[in-house]
Parts: C-alpha cells; structure tokens; sequence
C-alpha cells in the first residue's frame, strides 16, 4: 500500500483526488497539500473520507515541502498545482527520498515557454537515487504519448505521421471561461504554434494554421494548430516520425474574446505599475496615492470564472485522440485513429469537476497506480511514454475514460 501526497486543490487535483480514494487496493494514507487548507478541506469532505489528511504548503517553497514530506513520508507526491511548482516539488522528491508524478512540464513564471529541458536536466540525480519521477501523466500530454506507444507496440513497424487532435465541444453558458487554471492556460495558446517535420521545428503565428477536422459523435470543429509540449518527446522517443503537430478547437466566441484580451494588455505576464489612493487616507479633500503592481494576466484570472465551477451548467463533451499514419507490422501503409470522448455531464456528476479537469485527473491517478503495483518504476525523470502502455490503457476503460479505435479510416490530414 503506497502512500500519496496530491499537490494542489484545484479542479484536477480534486479528480484526482476522488479516485486515488477510490483505488483502496494500492494506495494506503493520502494526503491532499495547497496554499489554502480550507481548499483540501472541502475536497475531502466532497468524498466523504475523513481520513484522508490536509496540509498547507507553499510549494514554491522547497524548504516547506521538505519538512511537509518529512513528517508525512510519502512513496508518491502527484504534483497537481501550477508548472511553476514541478522543480521545488522535484528538489524536495529527492531531498526525501520520494517518488514524483506530474502533468504538466516546467515553465518559468516570467516566460510564457514551456519544454523538457529544465526536468530532463534531473534524469541523473533521480537516477543515483533510485527515484522516479513520471513526467506529463494526464491527458495530454499524458493519454495522447500512451496512445501513440499502443499504437507503435501493437499496429506500427514505423510511425511516420502524427496529428493528435484535441477537440472541446462542450458548452458550459458563460460568455468567456477556460477549463483549467486561466493563467496557465491564456500563456499556452497565444504562444506561437509549432511542429516538427524532417528533423525541424516550424515555428507559424499564434493561431495560423487551422482546418475544419471532424471528431466522433460531434461531427466537424474547426481545429488550430499548436505548440503542445508532448510533440518534444514523443519525437525523440519515435525517431521514424516524420511530421508531428497538435491540432485544438475553439470557437469562434472564444477566439473573439482572446483578441480583446491580447489587445487591450490583459494577456501581459510583466508587472504593470499604476497609481490608486489610499484607503482612509482623505484629508481636506485631498487622498494618498499609491503605487501598486500587478501582473495582467493574473488580475484577469481573479475576475474569470473558476474552472471549478463551470460543472455544473457543462454539457457536451470532448474527444481527444491521435491519428497516426504509417507502416504497418504487414510491412504496408495504415492509418490509426484512437481517441476517447468524455461527456462533462458524467464527469460533474462522479466528481464535482467538469471534462477538462476529469481527464487531466483520471490519467494522474492511473498512473499513481501504475506505479504502486510497480508496473511502472524505474530510476530517472520519463515521460509516460517510456513505459509499457498496455495496463494503463486497461485501467482507462475501467477508470472512466473508455477508448475506441478506427483502422484505416480517413485521417483528413
Ligand atoms: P487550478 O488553478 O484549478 O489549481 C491549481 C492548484 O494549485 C490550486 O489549488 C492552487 O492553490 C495550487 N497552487 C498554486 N500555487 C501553489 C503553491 N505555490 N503552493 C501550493 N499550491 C499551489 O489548476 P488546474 O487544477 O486546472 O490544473 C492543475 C495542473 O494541471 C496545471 O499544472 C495544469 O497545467 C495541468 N493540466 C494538465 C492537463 C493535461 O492534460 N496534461 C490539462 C489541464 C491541466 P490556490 O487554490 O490557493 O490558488
């Protein structure tokens, strides 16, 4: 029985959180640690297990997160706060001895850029301590790079071609909302987007290029091309891969509001400084000014809708999947289509969380799992890819993310 520590308390901590509950045949003593206590609170009264512990911990603070971890002597943190927390929360891992899972890789707080680098930098260091840390575990990246290794162990002598397609057809009746933390998610997608083809990375312009691509039981979404951060391991693990690109939907409301919000400065992620008086500082009419800094971006994350509170009204669902073309094990040329849809709906309903959240969660969870019935462990810093697929895909159809498969169908790309 393993013990887990879940960093975090947001909306895929919470799913999380919900189902390591659930999976009382591999994880013994949980314990749910984020910046505000009364957060995990609520989470564990949701589930109704007061057994599960609570903590406040700064994890930006590694000091903090040594002395947290311990006292409690996890064999697993599940790093489900924010991209800023995984190296504090890796230094820690190491500094106690313990295991380390994640969903999303390291960006600095005051560069909206995203790659492997700077964690692939701790292979070593894990390594020596006999350690592993599971880099990128929810859906994508996550699901998608374990698709992509089902499909390259069961279907291709050869991948060469690899599209995975992220689409959002849920509606959840707010004017402008994102589906997981605002902050992160505006940085990701008013990047530019990038791919790889024939050994290169092609950078375009945010949002460039875009085609109307047609996913099961929703019919066609116009998708737009991305720079999405499984695309850099995937291709070093799959050298045969020619091109690989990462496609996403939005619509045309969403795009609206996303050029307002770029032009008017609301997406900056520098301080902005501006004058505003002081309270109680009125003599003879007149007040204090003072200066005040913030960052644009996390103002407007204060005045969107809470990811977490969109369940309720979300319906629809998402599918998200990875078309492959290649060479088959018959030595001839195929194409893969395997995805799963998860309805917003039943994820509210099991979990108090919208389709975003439950996807990102189920996948941490699972791959927690992996690594308590020591299918997946080994020393090092990997992406999910590196391990065996096959049990994880069993867990996902009795997790709740049940997957389906088209053998040479229409790609469209
Ligand atoms: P939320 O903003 O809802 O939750 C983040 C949580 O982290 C909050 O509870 C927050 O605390 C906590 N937190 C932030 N900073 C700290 C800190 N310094 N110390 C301790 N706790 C902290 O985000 P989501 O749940 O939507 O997303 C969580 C992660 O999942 C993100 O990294 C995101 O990029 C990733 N993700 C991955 C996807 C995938 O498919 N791979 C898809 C979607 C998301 P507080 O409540 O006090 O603010």
């Amino acid at each position: 029985m393993k013990r887990i520590l879940i960093i975090g308390a947001g909306g895929v901590a919470t799913v999380a959180a919900h189902k390591v509950a659930k999976n009382t045949d591999v994880f013994g003593e949980i314990m749910i640690a984020s910046r505000t206590k009364s957060k995990c609170d609520d989470i564990v009264r949701a589930i109704g297990r007061p057994d599960i512990k609570t903590a406040r911990v700064d994890a930006d603070n590694v000091e903090e997160l040594v002395a947290l971890m311990s006292e409690f002597k996890p064999d697993m943190v599940m790093n489900l706060a924010l991209p800023y927390q995984d190296l504090t929360i890796m230094e820690a891992c190491l500094r106690t001895g313990c295991n380390y899972l994640d969903t999303a890789n390291y960006e600095p707080k005051d560069e909206a850029h995203f790659e492997y680098s700077w964690q692939w930098a701790y292979r070593e260091r894990f390594e020596k301590a006999g350690l592993c840390a599971i880099l990128g575990c929810g859906f994508d990246p996550g699901v998608t790079s374990i698709f992509t290794a089902y499909a390259a162990k069961h279907h291709f002598k050869e991948i060469h071609y690899l599209d995975i397609v992220d689409c959002n057809a849920g509606n959840h009746h707010k004017a402008f909302a994102t589906n997981f933390n605002p902050e992160i998610n505006i940085r990701e997608i008013t990047q530019k987007g990038l791919y790889y083809e024939n050994g290169k990375y092609i950078e375009t312009e945010p949002m460039e290029i875009h085609q109307p691509l047609t996913y099961p039981n929703i019919g066609p979404r116009e998708s737009y091309l991305l720079h999405h951060e499984e695309i850099e391991s995937l291709v070093i693990n799959y050298p045969t891969i020619k091109r690989a690109r990462f496609w996403m939907t939005f619509g045309q409301q969403y795009l609206t509001y996303l050029d307002v919000i770029q032009n008017i400065g609301m997406s900056r992620i520098d301080e902005v400084e501006y004058e505003a008086p002081l309270a109680d500082s009125m003599v003879n009419g007149q007040c204090s000014m003072v200066k005040v800094k913030i960052v644009p971006l996390q103002f407007l994350k204060a005045v969107l809708p809470n990811p977490q509170e969109l369940g309720r009204n979300y319906d629809g669902e998402t599918s998200i999947g990875c078309r492959i073309r290649g060479i088959g094990n018959d030595g001839k040329e195929h194409t893969y289509y395997v995805y799963n849809n998860c309805s917003h709906q039943a994820a509210y309903e099991e979990t108090g969380m919208q389709g975003v959240s439950y996807t990102t969660g189920v996948p941490a969870c699972i791959g927690a799992r992996m690594f308590a019935l020591g299918l997946w462990n080994k020393p090092g810093v990997h992406n999910v890819e590196e391990f065996d697929p096959d049990p994880f895909m069993d867990e996902l159809n009795k997790q709740g993310l049940p997957w389906h498969e088209i053998h040479d169908g229409d790609l469209e790309l």
